[in-house]
């Protein structure tokens, strides 16, 4: 092994895990002393800088690296401020490092401030190394026969599938060694990562962001949830997905591992290609068409889309928010969004179109709500269901296919057990009634302990009426684009 003299800066960033690490791996394998460091500057991913519940995650993500590392003698040197790169050039100076080394980022406020720091650090003569470790593919290396990337999923998993998958990197941990010396670290807590006002008890009772934590999820996943994985995942009374998306979020695993091992521990299944290992082929590609098309993340990648007649209503957007739309299926994924900081694939689906379609809101309110909310929070991955859903993206739902919430909850909550979870005020009332409330007669729903529009709302557009609006919506934009 080579001996290196001077010590390396780690930058770690969404890739906050020891194991199959490109960066760290590389750096010990050329025999540095390294420097592990997490630097917070939530300004430079603006207009997407992690929300609420992300950031509530990410605090716990990083001191569970900070314990990982100590168990090898080393630590996460924490920084904060408003320029990563004037951060890195102080550390620069207090340790004398004269390499740097990162896991490339792929969305556009990453990719921008990158270069940049790339760019003035390579000036000074330092050593500085950027890997993949963060997805299956470098999305520059990946396209179709004419050399375009791909924008329809299909022909994207199945050339995929063609191509190698990737092995795990191994990190040589035993073979860790730490800086002599540790510049000063800030605490953790001063980043105020926490929320002020106490809104995560519902995140504390369903997540346990550590790496062993997540890795036993995975496993149990694998072990007894995968198999079964495309009969089970649509219907979100059912534990049946691996509910692994903050992990790969922040990169406490990562894709060639997940991926592996599900396979691996499925005795290579086939269902398993095209049950939850497909998932990460989406993940995957809704990853490589930010990197390909930047301006999607505020902006649809079908350009006719731009002149959409949205109707902008701040009092649909506040009851949809709340979940008070009068939809139960939508009403308790708004809620399990809220309490939990996650929501269940489907619903997600069902609870964006009513807001694009029936109720005419701009995608990108959604996605601001979604992005504040969500624990999994992740700029391709959202822009991508936000933009599938609108009809507005890639591979996307045909804009005039309106889902319908009363039909979607009774064919995938059929017992209306989810329902009741979220929304305990419809607690009493029979599966039959369930996704339709309204339907009993008031004096019925008030023997079942429910009051229209005291105890639980009216439809806030019935079912009808909003598909009607959202299919004249449509012909008003394609009028918008042949006049
Ligand atoms: C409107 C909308 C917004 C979304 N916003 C996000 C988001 O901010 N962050 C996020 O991680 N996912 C997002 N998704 C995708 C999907 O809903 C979640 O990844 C999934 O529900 C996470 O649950 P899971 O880990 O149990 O997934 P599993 O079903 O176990 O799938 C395994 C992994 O595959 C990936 N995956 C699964 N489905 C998708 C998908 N449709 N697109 C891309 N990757 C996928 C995820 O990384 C997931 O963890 C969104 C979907 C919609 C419709």
């Amino acid at each position: 092994m080579p001996q290196e003299t001077h010590p390396a800066i780690v930058w770690f960033r969404y890739d906050l895990r020891l194991h199959d690490q490109d960066a760290l791996a590389y750096a010990i394998e050329q025999g540095h002393e390294i420097l592990p460091v997490f630097i917070w500057a939530p300004d430079e991913e603006s207009p997407w800088e992690p929300g609420g519940a992300s950031r509530w995650w990410l605090h716990h993500a990083l001191a569970d690296l900070d314990t990982q590392l100590r168990d090898y003698g080393s630590r996460l040197i924490i920084r904060t401020g408003q320029s990563t790169q004037a951060e890195l050039q102080k550390l620069i100076k207090e340790t004398g490092a004269k390499s740097i080394f990162w896991n490339r980022r792929y969305e556009p406020a990453g990719i921008k401030r990158d270069s940049r720091i790339k760019s003035a650090l390579k000036e000074q003569n330092l050593n500085v190394q950027s890997f993949n470790a963060t997805l299956l593919y470098d999305p520059t290396k990946i396209k179709n026969k004419s050399g375009t990337p791909f924008k329809v999923f299909t022909p994207f998993w199945k050339h995929l599938r063609t191509v190698d998958l990737p092995k795990e990197r191994p990190v040589d941990l035993d073979s860790l060694k730490s800086v002599k010396k540790f510049p000063k670290s800030l605490p953790l807590e001063s980043l105020n990562l926490l929320p002020r006002i106490s809104w995560d008890h519902g995140w504390l009772e369903m997540w346990q962001p550590q790496r062993e934590n997540l890795l036993t999820r995975l496993r149990d996943f694998g072990k007894n949830q995968a198999a079964s994985y495309e009969d089970q995942r649509d219907f979100p009374a059912i534990d049946g997905t691996s509910q692994l998306s903050p992990a790969f979020h922040f990169g406490q695993i990562g894709p060639r591992e997940a991926f592996q091992h599900i396979r691996k521990q499925g005795k290579h299944d086939p269902a398993l290609e095209t049950g939850v290992l497909r998932q990460l082929y989406w993940r995957e590609f809704a990853n490589h068409l930010l990197f390909h098309f930047p301006h999607t993340s505020e902006a649809p990648l079908r350009p006719e889309y731009q002149s959409f007649p949205w109707q902008e209503d701040p009092s649909f957007l506040r009851a949809w928010q709340r979940g008070e739309t009068g939809y139960p299926i939508v009403d308790a994924g708004m809620r399990q969004l809220w309490q939990t900081g996650w929501m269940h694939n489907r619903v997600r689906m069902i609870v964006a179109s009513v807001l694009v379609k029936h109720l005419l809101q701009h995608w990108m309110e959604g996605a601001k709500w979604f992005w504040d909310t969500l624990v999994d929070a992740n700029l391709a991955n959202n822009t991508f269901g936000w933009q599938w859903t609108a009809g507005c993206g890639a591979d996307a739902a045909p804009y005039f296919r309106v889902f319908n919430p009363i039909m979607q909850g009774e064919k995938f909550d059929p017992q209306g057990k989810y329902i009741k979870k979220f929304l305990p005020e419809l607690e009493k009332l029979p599966k039959k009634y369930i996704h339709q409330p309204w339907e009993l007669g008031a004096l019925e729903l008030r023997g079942l302990g429910v009051t229209l529009d005291k105890d639980y709302p009216s439809p806030i557009i019935p079912h009808p009426e909003g598909r009607q609006r959202a299919l004249d919506a449509f012909a008003e934009l394609k009028k918008r684009n042949t006049a």
